[in-house]
């Protein structure tokens, strides 16, 4: 039984309005569909999301500005390769995306955590020595942590005074349980910007349809000003040499006809059912020993050990032994401080089986306290 998976839940995916998608694309475009395609993916898809940011946005993006990838695991693939030389440094929420670190890692970058008080002068030192930032302020992985607007104009204004880049990795958008999170960061940077012509600023912006359509369709993007379009195009091309036409076209047509927004009306009540009912049973059995905030969108609520009491890398094999999994803080920590932290997944299961899920780490809390 697992609570430690980052994925949506498999009943919920659109299976017919994805078949649909395929007749259709396949229909429209005939076997150039099937091609290597250009680097840069498919430009009717790459327009539209130039589109839908504008319009979000209020900037003027334009397809130059986007480069679709194969998922936005593999922007931060890109990412990393382009900017990051040996052994410099990111600044970084931590605890941190476990993928974004398995990505970098070759790079041996050294890490410093965001300080979101952003009032110490040593950051600020720091800050100017940056590669880049690494954010993801929507209901991050692994806290579920929503960024507030005041942190956002904040970060990125010191961005912007140390000259450096800002990466805002977004996959979960569309996975808001209570309210919205308000403008991305790339709004934000679009709106400091004096220019009236494309978008030239410092936030490198990833979405992916991952979560709002399915993630077997691997289709994520890059959104950043066209030189560092380019420079991620050049180092894609040596890596796959185009991502797949066909599947950008089969999310072409669903996202054209909005599918990937009105989709969410399906999804968002069945996730807060089944966030509701892990905290529900969490506040009976598990809040002796840890506590969390209510995640207000995204997959997961982070459980801290109440006084660091329970090390969450040792309670593992108790939990094993229940037959029900988590992931510990350590895989998401950079800073080799964190094991009193675990990961709990809400939105793969049912309630039941979370409840059961719940019950079984309660007993496994047990069994390692009287070890
Ligand atoms: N970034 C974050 C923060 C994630 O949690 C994930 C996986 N859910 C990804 C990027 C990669 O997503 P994908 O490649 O499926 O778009």
């Amino acid at each position: 039984m697992s609570l430690a998976g980052g994925l949506p839940a498999t009943e919920l995916y659109p299976v017919t309005d994805v078949q649909e998608a395929a007749h259709a694309a396949i229909a429209r475009h005939g076997p150039a569909i099937m091609e290597y395609g250009p680097v840069e993916g498919l430009l009717a898809l790459r327009q539209l999301i130039a589109a839908r940011t504008s319009a979000e946005t209020g900037g003027v993006f334009m397809a130059a500005n986007v480069l679709l990838t194969t998922g936005s695991m593999q922007a931060l693939d890109l990412i990393g390769k382009v900017l990051i030389d040996p052994g410099e440094l990111i600044v970084a929420q931590s605890p941190t995306y476990l993928g974004a670190l398995d990505a970098w890692r070759p790079r041996s970058p050294s890490y410093l955590p965001l300080d979101w008080d952003l009032t110490d002068p040593d950051f600020d030192a720091a800050l100017a020595r940056a590669k880049f930032v690494y954010s993801v302020p929507n209901y991050s992985n692994p806290t579920g942590v929503l960024v507030s607007q005041a942190r956002r104009i904040a970060l990125l204004d010191k961005v912007v005074e140390a000259g450096t880049w800002l990466v805002e990795d977004d996959p979960y958008l569309s996975m808001q349980l209570d309210g919205s999170p308000g403008p991305s960061i790339l709004s934000h940077a679009v709106a400091r910007s004096t220019g009236k012509g494309p978008y030239d600023g410092p936030v490198l912006y990833l979405g992916t349809v991952s979560k709002s359509l399915v993630p077997g369709l691997r289709v994520g993007w890059v959104i950043a000003e066209a030189g560092m379009i380019q420079n991620l195009a050049r180092t894609k091309m040596a890596s796959d040499l185009s991502g797949s036409l066909l599947t950008q076209a089969i999310a072409l047509e669903l996202m054209e006809r909005d599918f990937d927004h009105q989709h969410t009306n399906v999804t968002v009540p069945v996730y807060r059912e089944r966030r509701d009912a892990l905290l529900r049973e969490a506040n009976l059995l598990l809040s002796e020993w840890f506590e969390w905030d209510v995640p207000v969108g995204g997959m997961f609520v982070w459980m801290r050990s109440k006084g660091r009491a329970i090390d969450t890398d040792a309670l593992y094999k108790f939990a094993v032994e229940e037959k029900v999994a988590y992931v510990p803080s350590s895989v998401f920590d950079f800073t080799g401080e964190d094991r009193f932290a675990m990961r709990v997944n809400f939105t793969r299961s049912s309630p039941e089986v979370i409840a059961e899920g719940v019950r079984r780490l309660a007993r496994a809390i047990e069994h390692y306290l009287s070890a």
